[in-house]
């Protein structure tokens, strides 16, 4: 059923997308009690009362999971709200030991708003939030650990979501990832979520429906739940659309339910029928005054506000001249995007600049599994390293091959001294060139003939000899010139 190869089909109807997004807050208490917050503690360590729901406990309400959403939905352009109330919605789960969830009903804390993205062709599509609110999450529910028995963790309940719903503004798997990728980016830019799907401090349910173009209403929706990795919600996006339009084809209704992801065989399947509003019974929780946010909350969170990826962007294409490409992978990472920005305040080699940081430097951190935190050159020495190239002392692969891995490990060392110590300056006089180049000539008449009779193949060669002549130490670019204005 899920063979729809017939694109001619497909293009017969309209997909719609909407994501839900729950982003784990990353404050160290939870959000409505002093237990910490920490992920991957040992299970039921980080417990009060207030956590276990023990009679005539009362909530209080965390003020740096306020700070955080306010400073994403500022970085989306979202309205803040003034005025706060918490609502309880009610369902039964083992994990839940209230029995209810604290959220914010009628009043999240962001409302409106947007987030650009872009697809691979570098188009930009504006993405329209419904809203963005503060709740708790559950405890863990651990299936398959002792057999035929549940275990539950009661650590992660409690702690801090704030769930961003988008408008039904998305259309295909690959827009949902783009989306995705962008709200991490963000979320880690300010520094109030990880963003790690794997470990679920980021999560993405995703509702679906398809409709027949013509139809000026949109169809039923189908909410996917359980992925856990960007791709798997891209890849469960398409399965679904391709189920729904079967359905229909076949002349069966989609039915509105939950349906779980399964990532080993790449299938949704139905999971339970959706619960309406009216089954969690939301009511006004009545032991959390409304919390106020005033305009110089807002005023405060604002002044803290890093740089933005959008905002690194503009600045490294307008200002230092990168390709929208280059810009665009440099602001990927927020610890490359400030080196960056710090290395162009020391050299104006800027394209060389960021050429070492995606190649010798994410090449080593990518080896060893180390984070940017971790590089060992400070920005003095890697200005002078970028400064020894683009001067013509030592060529990029020999400075990145031999005098990089020795800097990573000689702290005290320079560029430079590395270079003299191992005789790796180059050959830049171009009188000496010159004369090296005219010995390599002489020494082929023939293959000069063959050169300009159209054998341009032969230029390597000579390149090859003069290199072979200076012991390697021939400054590759300058003889390169020299040898073809001789050849002219
Ligand atoms: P609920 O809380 O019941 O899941 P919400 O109003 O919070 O409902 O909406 C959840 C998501 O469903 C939103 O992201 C919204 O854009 C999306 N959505 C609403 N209607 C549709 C539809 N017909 N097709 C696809 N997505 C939809
Ligand atoms: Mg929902």
């Amino acid at each position: 059923m899920n063979n729809l190869n017939d694109e001619a089909i497909k293009a017969q109807y309209q997909v719609v997308i909407g994501l839900e997004i729950h982003i784990q807050l990353l404050t160290e208490s939870k959000m409505f009690s002093s237990d910490r917050a920490e992920y991957g503690a040992l299970p039921n360590t980080n417990l009060s009362p207030v956590t276990l729901a023990c009679p005539g406990t009362l909530p209080r309400v965390n003020k740096k999971a306020f700070d955080y959403a306010i400073k994403l939905g500022l970085a989306c352009g979202s309205t803040i709200t003034d005025v706060n109330l918490f609502a309880r919605k009610s369902y039964f789960y083992p994990d839940l030991p209230k029995g209810f969830q604290i959220t914010q009903d009628t009043t999240p804390i962001c409302r409106g708003g947007f987030v650009n993205i872009y697809s691979n062709e570098g188009v930009k599509k504006k993405i329209p939030l419904i809203r963005m609110h503060l709740e708790e999450d559950t405890g863990k529910s651990l299936h398959g650990i002792v057999e035929d028995i549940t275990l539950l963790d009661y650590n992660r309940a409690g702690t801090p979501l704030l769930e961003l719903v988008t408008a039904p503004a998305l259309t295909t798997g690959e827009e949902a990832y783009q989306f995705l990728a962008e709200i991490r980016k963000l979320v880690r830019y300010l520094e109030i979520c990880d963003g790690n799907m794997e470990e679920a401090s980021l999560r993405c349910d995703a509702n679906i429906s398809v409709a027949p173009k013509e139809s000026n209403r949109l169809g039923t929706r189908v909410e996917v739940k359980n992925m856990n990795s960007m791709r798997n919600v891209q890849l469960a996006i398409a399965y679904e659309i391709d189920r729904q339009i079967a359905r229909l084809e076949a002349g069966e209704p989609v039915i509105a339910e939950t349906r779980n992801f399964q990532a080993a065989s790449g299938e949704t399947v139905s999971l339970r029928a959706k619960e309406s509003a009216s089954e969690y019974r939301y009511f006004p929780e009545p032991d959390i005054p409304p919390i106020w946010v005033s305009q110089e909350w807002i005023a405060r969170i604002r002044r803290t506000m890093p740089l933005l990826p959008s905002a690194y962007f503009k600045k490294f294409v307008g200002v230092y001249g990168l390709s929208d490409y280059t810009a665009s992978v440099l602001t990927e990472n927020k610890a490359f995007a400030i080196l960056f920005d710090e290395l162009c305040q020391h050299t104006t080699h800027y394209t060389a600049a960021a050429n070492w940081l995606l190649g010798p430097v994410k090449g080593y951190l990518n080896e060893l599994s180390l984070s940017l935190e971790d590089f060992p050159l400070t920005v003095d020495r890697f200005v002078a390293l970028i400064t020894l190239v683009e001067s013509g002392m030592v060529s990029f692969s020999v400075a990145a091959s031999q005098i990089f891995p020795l800097l990573l490990e000689q702290l005290d060392a320079t560029p430079i001294a590395l270079a003299e110590q191992l005789d790796l300056i180059q050959d830049s006089d171009e009188a000496n060139l010159k004369a090296l180049v005219e010995e390599v000539l002489a020494a082929y008449p023939d293959k000069v003939i063959a050169y300009k009779n159209g054998k341009s193949g032969l230029l390597a060669m000579f390149m090859g000899e003069i290199m072979k002549k200076s012991q390697g130490k021939a400054n590759a670019s300058l003889a390169s010139k020299l040898l073809e204005e001789a050849l002219r």
